[in-house]
Formats: structure tokens, C-alpha cells, sequence
């Protein structure tokens, strides 16, 4: 697996501190209170695991997995809801967590959607955001890094379902993506 990697954009190492320091952030923004945390799967799931981990204010956590129409590495914009939340958000300080922001297409879907449900707050922390890249404006409150626009994995992030399990972030090699075609 690690030698299907062509470069590593962000190391463990890396993550790790800059997981601890969202979680600061998130803890002091919403101190004594709690915070729903409803991570997008799959890619989030690893995301959210340390980050929950690294808030002390009360968390819950809830997941939703959505579906966008397009190739693998491109995204459309037309979003399908896969599983939807367990529970109610009215009322609830909602974060939702992403593990990237490409276009934005996704999250903007999302957003009318849970914004619709009346939560009491709705605020965005996402690990990874492509600089450059947004085609709709999306206030991210939490950004864990800016990176290049190019086609990562690992962390959560996966082509063609694998490589979820690199504890970093990289580039595959270009021949990986043509031998899958
Ligand atoms: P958007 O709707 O913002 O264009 O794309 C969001 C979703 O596309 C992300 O949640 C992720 O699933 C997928 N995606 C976008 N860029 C990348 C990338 O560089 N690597 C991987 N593995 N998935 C990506």
C-alpha cells in the first residue's frame, strides 16, 4: 500500500497537532455546553474519531453518508442522502464534520438540509480544504489545512475505497489511477 504512494502531503505527525489544536478551538467555542458532531461518511469517520477525542466540551456524535453522482475523483454536485441521522437537531449546536472541501457542492446540499431542521447552530469544521477550488462560497468555521488542489488519500480519504487506512495524507502514483480504469 505504502508504495503506491507518490508523495505525502501531510504526515501523522502533523495531523495529529493540528487535530489537538482544532479540538482547542472547538472546546473553547462552545465551553460548558455540548455539540452534536454529525460526520460525513466514510471519509470523516477517522477524522471524527480523533477529534472527539480532542474536544472536552460534551460531545455527541451522529453520521450521515451521502452519495455524489460523478467519476471517482470528481464530484458533481448532484447529492443523494445514504443514511440519514438517527436523531432530531432541533434546538442542538450542530458541527458538522467533513474530512475535505473540494467544490463545496456536497456541503452546501448538506447545509440547506440541516439548517432546515432548526438547529440551534450550524458551523462546518472540515480537515482538509483545496485551496483555489470552491465553487460555492461555504463558511468553514474549522479548517485543519489549505492544501494543493490534488486528488488525496488516506486519513479517511480513499480512491476506489482503499487507502482510508494511511495514518497520512499523499499522492498516489499516476499509474495507480490508469490501472483502475
Ligand atoms: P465537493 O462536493 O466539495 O467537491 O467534494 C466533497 C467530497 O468529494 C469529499 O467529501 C470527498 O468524499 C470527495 N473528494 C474531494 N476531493 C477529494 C480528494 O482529493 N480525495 C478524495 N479521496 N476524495 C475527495
Amino acid at each position: 500500500m505504502h508504495g503506491d504512494i507518490e508523495s505525502i502531503v501531510l504526515t501523522e505527525e502533523q495531523i495529529r497537532a493540528r487535530v489537538v489544536e482544532l479540538g482547542d478551538d472547538i472546546s473553547r467555542d462552545y465551553g460548558e455546553g455540548s455539540v452534536l458532531l454529525i460526520a460525513v461518511l466514510r471519509g470523516a469517520a477517522l477524522f471524527v474519531a480523533d477529534l472527539a477525542r480532542a474536544i472536552s466540551t460534551k460531545v455527541e456524535i451522529d453520521f450521515m453518508a451521502v452519495s455524489s453522482y460523478g467519476s471517482a475523483t470528481k464530484s458533481s454536485g448532484v447529492v443523494r442522502i445514504i443514511k440519514d441521522l438517527d436523531e432530531s437537531i432541533e434546538g442542538r449546536h450542530v458541527l458538522v464534520v467533513e474530512d475535505i472541501l473540494d467544490t463545496g457542492l456536497t456541503l452546501k446540499y448538506l447545509l440547506k438540509n440541516l439548517s432546515s431542521r432548526s438547529p440551534a447552530s450550524l458551523e462546518v469544521c472540515t480537515l482538509l480544504s483545496k485551496e483555489g477550488k470552491q465553487r460555492v462560497p461555504i463558511t468553514c468555521k474549522y479548517v485543519g489545512f489549505a492544501i494543493p488542489d490534488e486528488f488525496v488519500v488516506g486519513y479517511g480519504l480513499d480512491f476506489a475505497e482503499r487507502y482510508r487506512n494511511l495514518p497520512y495524507i499523499g499522492v498516489l502514483k499516476p499509474d495507480i489511477y490508469s490501472e483502475h480504469v
